[in-house]
């Protein structure tokens, strides 16, 4: 039964016992991908109902959740009407139509985190200059708009450079490195030249990029989850190790960035903070996801609350569970595309077949209609008694067997 309700999502607020689970309160999710989808099963286990709005008929979360409105989170009208059937939005993607999510605020409708935050954050520009004013450390950036602003940017920063698109941007998607001053121009076109809106920033030796989740709930009180180390392989998460094998000391300066980071956004949930460590153990934050993340993922098995149970209370406004760790070690292996179509079935197929033989994995399967290279298609987290544990599980549902074809 779903209910259509503009009433705030506290359950003080609402009239009678909880009919089904926890709360009464019908979710609004504008997204249905693999994040959509593990959302609703958190919610599930609750009794909590989900609404998902996402274009793709068979999209990952159409499987668990309450209702899928197949139509698109970037239009306001399909936006506005899907609102009506929710008692709070929220999002596992910031590529929303952020100004319509402004307008339903102002009508009443209960959005968390708050438009404001998505829309800084949809813009990684904007989001760059609303961080350093608050006096969160950052690499060096700045907005360019021609080939001589990005020339002397590039004087400035040095090469390699890092050219950066400021919004729509994922996976690696939207960004691109000058090796020199000759690159610049071919760069800037493989990035769909200056008018989709462009900026730089200087390029981070980083020794290790780490991660921390933070939870936030609707009266403003804050947990955070440990500090992840997350490995990339063609600017596309990889491997995430929990929890990252850095000093206390970097741990704590790693975590109170972060939290510093998000209290200076608006509304609640589950937000992930990526950060470089650089060689003179600085961290600087690279940026922000307001949203359960892929490096989060392991919380699943690995933590007593996991991210998207977490995401719930906070919304909900329902007491922030424990984001600590219930095992030592944790790790997380994406499975991306290899192939396109049949033969990347086959291949993703022996990774899975692997990890079913491992001690301590667990498999997820996004269920995805179609396979593309570098498409995530699922995810292995492997839980267990030490770091030297998982890590050798992990080399196990690597090695392909001998009979196994590439
Ligand atoms: P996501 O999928 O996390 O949203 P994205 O497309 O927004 O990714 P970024 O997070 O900006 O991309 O960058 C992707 C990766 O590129 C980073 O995780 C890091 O490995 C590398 N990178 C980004 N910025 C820099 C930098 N200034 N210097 C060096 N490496 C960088
Ligand atoms: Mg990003
Ligand atoms: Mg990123």
């Amino acid at each position: 039964r779903a209910r259509a309700s503009m009433e705030p999502a506290t359950p003080e607020g609402e009239a009678g016992p909880p009919v089904h689970g926890v709360t009464n309160t019908v979710v609004g999710v504008l997204g249905g991908g693999q994040l959509g989808k593990m959302l609703c099963q958190a919610a599930s286990q609750m009794g909590v109902k989900i609404a998902i709005l996402d274009p793709l008929e068979g999209c990952p979360a159409s499987s668990v959740c309450s209702e899928h409105v197949v139509g698109s989170f970037s239009d306001g009208d399909t936006v506005r009407e899907f609102a009506k059937r929710c008692g709070v939005l929220t999002v596992e993607i910031e590529h929303v139509d952020a100004v319509t999510l402004e307008k339903l605020e102002k009508q009443g409708v209960d959005c968390e985190p708050k438009a404001s935050t998505i829309m800084t954050i949809q813009d990684k520009y904007r989001q760059k200059k609303h961080f350093s004013k608050f006096g969160i450390p950052l690499p060096d950036f700045v907005e360019v708009e021609t080939l001589h602003s990005i020339e002397e940017a590039g004087e400035i920063f040095g090469y390699p450079l890092m050219v950066k698109s400021k919004r729509l941007a994922y996976d690696g998607r939207g960004n691109a490195v000058a090796r020199s001053k000759e690159d610049l121009s071919s760069v800037v076109a493989s990035l769909g030249g200056f008018e989709h809106g462009l900026y730089v920033e200087r390029w981070t030796h980083f020794v290790k990029e780490l991660s921390v989740i933070v939870a936030r709930s609707r009266d403003g009180s804050t947990v955070c989850y440990p500090v992840v180390e997350t490995i990339h392989k063609d600017n596309i998460c990889h491997i995430v190790e929990a929890p990252a094998e850095v000093s206390d000391k970097i741990k704590k300066l790693a975590t109170n960035v972060a939290e510093k980071a998000i209290k200076s956004l608006e509304g609640a949930g589950v937000f992930a903070v990526e950060l470089f460590l650089t060689e003179d153990d600085e961290i600087l934050l690279n940026e922000v996801a307001p949203r359960p993340h892929n490096s989060g993922h392991h919380t699943i098995e690995s933590c007593y609350t996991s991210q998207y149970e977490q995401h719930l209370r906070a919304i909900l406004g329902l007491p922030l569970g424990d984001p600590s760790m219930k095992a030592p070690a944790a790790i997380m292996y994406n499975i991306l595309g290899e192939d396109e179509g049949e033969a990347g079935f086959v291949l993703a197929h022996q990774v899975i077949r692997r990890a079913l033989n491992i001690p301590g994995a667990s498999v997820h399967w996004y269920g995805k209609p179609e396979i593309r290279k570098q498409r995530k298609m699922g995810h292995i987290t492997i839980v267990g008694p030490s770091k030297n544990t998982v890590k050798s599980h992990l080399d196990t549902l690597l090695q392909r067997d001998a009979h196994e074809t590439k």
